[in-house]
Parts: structure tokens; C-alpha cells; sequence
């Protein structure tokens, strides 16, 4: 399946309603109240967060004011519009430096936002791109972690350090960069325990991990990535924030845009975070990630006329 279809599908149920919504008043005339009321009904469900659909309501305001044409599908045009202003600059691909330059990753966030499953995916996509990564589980609090990074890197002929169950997962950290810069990998994914943003103990442990990495190289980690379930809602906003106040954000992966959530919540995050968004989770498969992309990710949330007619 074409990088495309992936995000259509991927969209498919989380953006029924907002389609529906813009579907409703393509071949209207001019836009009521009750058309209006129902568009920013649905971007506010959308979790577009509340300044993207202030601004897209008052944009088709103004483009009704000005225009006396204005009609239903250029309210599409308009969201749009927006959308694509609002995300300028959000893509960001992943180029790594060559062999001999080791760079470290690590996968943040809250226990089951699919940052296990996002290591083993983000391994196998790059080694297929020819480069050369180590998986560390370091996930050692959570009994099953291991076993299902383990299960992937096998699956996938992917290379992985691990601990036993409660290890010091700083200390596992410290040996995957050992390994990783002795078999000279060009990067180390280093999977986190999920933690809630709101638990100091727990962000503890991340300090110390970072700590102990940029004694071995004082750029690690270089990487710094949130992984963030994309059904959350508003308050994947909220994580964020804290995430990036106390660890320092590089960027973002969103995940399960391919279940029941909206997909709105990256726009939100990047309107006040401005974090790169690297990946977008797909589907439960190894190839599920796919690099973010602004006209696809447009073209599948809220697709033009002729799509959103032919439903
Ligand atoms: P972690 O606790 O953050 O490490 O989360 P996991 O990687 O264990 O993922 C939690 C669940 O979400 C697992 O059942 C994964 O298969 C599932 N998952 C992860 N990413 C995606 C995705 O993009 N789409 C779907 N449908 N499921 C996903």
C-alpha cells in the first residue's frame, strides 16, 4: 500500500465527522449559522485545539465578508489553508549522520502511547534505508516491555540490548551506547519507561538516564522524542507542554492516527510547541510509521471537494 493510502485509511473513521461536516455545505450557496455552528463544532471535536479553529472560523467570515461568491467548498479551501499555515515548518526528515558519528534517540512518554512498538517500527524503517541501529530496552519497569521489544527486534533481525526485569534502565541506556559505539551504529533507540508527566519520581529517572548518557557523549541524547497517542485529545497538548518544559523535546511521533482518533491533536502540539513532527503511527505493522507530511496529512483529514463528494 502507497504512503498515501496509508494515511487515507489511517484517517478514514477518526475524521468521518469533520469530513461530514464540510461535505454538508459543499454545493450550499452561502453559509448559514447553523452551517457554521456545525464546521466549528467539528474542529473543535477534531482536537484542533481552540486558536486553529478561531482562526478558521473568522477566516470564513472574512472570505464571506469580502467575497459575495462565497460558497460552501471554499470553507474547505479556507480550513485548509490554515491547517497548512498553522503546520509550516512541522516536517522534518530524519537524516542521520554516516558510521563512526553515533547519535542516541529516546522514546518518551506515558505508559501505552506506543513507544515500544514505535522503536521497533522506526528500527526496522531505517535500517531498510541502510543505516545501522542498536534497539535498548529500557523499559525495565514494565514486566513486559522487554519481552515485546525483544519479540520485535527478532522478528525484525533488529540488534537489542536489555536488562533483567527492574534493572537500573540508566544503567541498560549505558550499555546500549557501549554496544551501539562498539559495533559502530550510526544510532541507538533507547526505549523509555512510560511514565505520567505529572510524576516527579518518574521524570526523575529520565534526568538520570540523560545524565549517565552525555557522560559517554555530552550531545546524548540527541534525540528527544514524545510519543503521543493521538485518540488523547486536548490534553495530549498538556503532556506535551510538561514533557518539553522538563526533558527538552526534539520531536514528536503521533501514534494510533489509524484507530478512532481525530488527528487533530499534532496541530495543537505544534502551534505552541513548533516540535518537528517525524512520524505518524499508521497501524500496528512494522511499516506503520510514516514520515509526516503536510499535503497528505491534509488530503486525508480533510480532503477537497471532489474526495469529500465522492463518499
Ligand atoms: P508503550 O507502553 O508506550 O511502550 O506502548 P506500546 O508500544 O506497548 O503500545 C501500546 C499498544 O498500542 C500496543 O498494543 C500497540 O500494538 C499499539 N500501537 C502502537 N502504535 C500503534 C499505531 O500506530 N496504531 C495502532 N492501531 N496501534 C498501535
Amino acid at each position: 500500500m502507497g504512503i498515501f493510502s496509508k494515511f487515507k485509511k489511517g484517517f478514514q473513521k477518526g475524521a468521518e465527522a469533520l469530513q461530514g461536516s464540510f461535505s454538508k455545505v459543499l454545493g450550499v450557496k452561502k453559509l448559514d449559522a447553523n452551517d457554521m455552528a456545525s464546521i466549528e463544532e467539528a474542529l473543535y471535536s477534531a482536537d484542533f485545539g481552540v486558536e486553529t479553529t478561531e482562526e478558521i472560523i473568522q477566516n470564513i467570515h472574512e472570505a464571506f465578508k469580502k467575497d459575495k461568491e462565497f460558497k460552501g467548498q471554499d470553507a474547505l479551501h479556507v480550513a485548509r489553508e490554515v491547517l497548512r499555515r498553522t503546520l509550516s515548518g512541522a516536517e522534518k526528515s530524519f537524516i542521520l549522520p554516516p558510521e563512526d558519528n553515533l547519535q542516541v534517540l529516546c522514546m518518551i512518554g506515558v505508559n501505552g502511547s506506543g513507544k515500544t512498538t514505535t522503536c521497533a517500527k522506526l528500527g526496522h524503517l531505517l535500517k531498510e534505508r541502510g543505516d545501522k541501529v542498536l534497539l535498548g530496552a529500557c523499559d525495565t519497569f514494565r514486566a513486559a516491555a522487554t519481552e515485546q521489544l525483544k519479540a520485535w527486534a527478532d522478528r525484525l533481525g533488529l540488534e537489542c540490548v536489555f536488562g533483567h526485569h527492574g534493572a537500573d534502565s540508566a544503567a541498560v541506556a549505558f550499555d546500549t551506547f557501549s554496544a551501539a559505539s562498539a559495533r559502530r551504529c550510526n544510532l541507538a533507540i533507547i526505549d523509555t519507561a512510560g511514565r505520567l508527566h505529572v510524576k516527579d519520581n518518574l521524570m526523575d529517572e529520565l534526568f538520570k538516564m540523560k545524565r549517565v548518557l552525555s557522560k559517554r557523549d555530552e550531545g546524548a541524547p540527541h534525540h528527544s522524542w514524545l510519543v503521543i497517542d493521538g485518540s488523547t485529545g486536548t490534553n495530549g497538548l498538556e503532556q506535551a507542554k510538561v514533557f518539553n518544559q522538563k526533558f527538552g523535546l526534539t520531536g514528536l511521533v503521533v501514534t494510533k492516527l489509524d484507530g478512532s482518533s481525530k488527528g487533530g491533536v499534532l496541530v495543537s502540539i505544534y502551534r505552541e510547541l513548533k516540535l518537528p513532527i517525524y512520524f505518524l503511527g499508521l497501524g500496528e505493522s512494522a511499516d506503520d510509521l510514516q514520515p509526516f507530511s503536510i499535503e497528505y496529512y491534509l488530503d486525508s483529514i480533510l480532503p477537497l471537494a471532489q474526495t469529500l463528494e465522492s463518499q
